[in-house]
């Protein structure tokens, strides 16, 4: 940081245990599967404000249920609690709640996310809804597969829900605006590798072996045809690749035996996902084929794509209204991806922004310098509030 951070817009007083909250998980983040102190303050919260409380699921998920008589439907509110593994550029100087854990920060703002559920339960423990809420807070958000395991582990068989929302903190919005869109919102993430095998040889004798890295070229070079030239163009899709191993260079005489190769593929539409598992492999197999080489092809399904279902949108839709200064109801989708998508496949579901402001000294989700705006945290928990009353009304 080359200079000072602008103060960060506060929230309002009857906040200031929210905003402390926030800010001390903000200093003592936890990976993936490693919440456990999260989890534990979590659990505490709810318990004391006589919920039911489940703990242990996926590990650390934690999920707490408020029932009340007259209503026989339940919604489920999720919010997740991870943190990434990465450094804060921030220090303790500017920043008073920096992270305390060299290589480990809220860097997509999940430390925001949990308190403003929280802070939902709290009011909707003292005037509950008719029906059932299920407040779940989910463990390993970011890329191992929290959500899947909280599904695997019977979470909807155990906390059945006619519909469930999600809610992510974006920078660019105020911190009282929202978007609320049906439809696509985040794209499936997937992974894929590529083994390219060859014979190797002296880097002088290319015809006594069959050169894999050659081969690589052409299939890097034929990668982006994919999306430009088989999937339809109003279609969006991307296929990276991302990672190539091949060969060493302290050795730079002498063929590999293999190359591999791998990247991600996103997509809007299970159609679209399946084209890119299916194109990927044609085209290694493909350009194996032409050098007379071989090919092994993976393609790892990690998260499906975010795809708001029309009423649980206009749900959405009615609690923002009533809460958020500033609703949007067109937002370009993103090409990141969320496990709120797993929960969105078992029950009608929809995932909203929230600002968080404006992106200070340019800091964006997964940035070093990124934090939660604690202005945003009065819209949250009312909307959290708003669309449990909403979607049981
Ligand atoms: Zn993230
Ligand atoms: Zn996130």
């Amino acid at each position: 940081m080359t200079q000072p951070l602008p103060p960060a817009p506060d929230a309002p007083p009857e906040f200031a245990d929210l905003v402390a909250l926030r800010r001390d998980l903000h200093a003592h983040p936890e990976l993936g599967f490693e919440e456990h102190r999260t989890a534990a303050i979590v659990a505490e919260r709810l318990r004391a404000l006589g919920l039911e409380v489940h703990e242990g699921l996926a590990g650390t998920g934690v999920v707490g249920t408020l029932r009340a008589p007259g209503g026989n439907r339940a919604v489920g509110l999720r919010a997740d609690m991870d943190a990434l593994a990465m450094p804060e550029a921030v220090g303790p100087e500017l920043r008073p709640w920096a992270s305390t854990v060299p290589g480990k920060m809220h860097a997509c703002g999940h430390d925001g996310h949990t308190v403003m559920l929280l802070g939902a339960a709290e009011r909707l423990a003292a005037d509950p809804p008719p029906g059932t809420v299920h407040f779940i807070f989910q463990p390993a958000e970011e890329g191992r597969g929290g959500a899947k395991r909280m599904v695997e582990e019977g979470l909807f068989e155990r906390f059945p829900c006619d519909m469930v929302f999600g809610l992510h903190n974006m920078p660019g919005l105020a911190p009282d605006e929202m978007a609320v869109v049906a439809g696509p919102q985040l794209a499936s993430s997937d992974s894929w590798k590529v083994v390219l095998r060859g014979v190797g040889t002296h880097g002088a004798k290319p015809h006594l072996g069959r050169d894999p890295v050659t081969a690589l070229g052409a299939f890097l070079g034929g990668l982006q045809s994919i999306v430009g030239r088989v999937v339809d163009p109003l279609q969006p899709a991307v296929v990276s690749a991302c990672s190539v191993q091949a060969g060493d260079p302290r050795a730079l005489n002498v063929i590999p035996d293999e190359v591999q190769v791998g990247g991600t593929a996103r997509a809007y539409t299970p159609e679209v996902r399946d084209q890119l598992e299916a194109e990927i492999g044609r085209l290694a197999n493909g350009i194996a084929a032409a050098y007379g080489i071989e090919a092994d092809y993976a393609f790892i399904r990690r998260i499906p794509p975010v795809v708001n279902d029309p009423a649980a949108t206009e749900v959405a839709a009615a609690a923002a209204a009533g809460v958020a200064g500033a609703m949007r109801r067109e937002f370009a989708p993103s090409t990141a991806g969320d496990d709120f998508a797993v929960f969105g496949a078992e029950a009608p579901g929809c995932y909203v922004w929230l600002g968080n402001g404006p992106a200070r000294d340019g800091a964006l989700h997964h940035n070093t310098g990124y934090d939660f705006c604690d202005a945003a945290i009065p819209t949250g928990v009312a909307w959290w509030e708003g669309v449990a009353r909403a979607a049981l009304a």
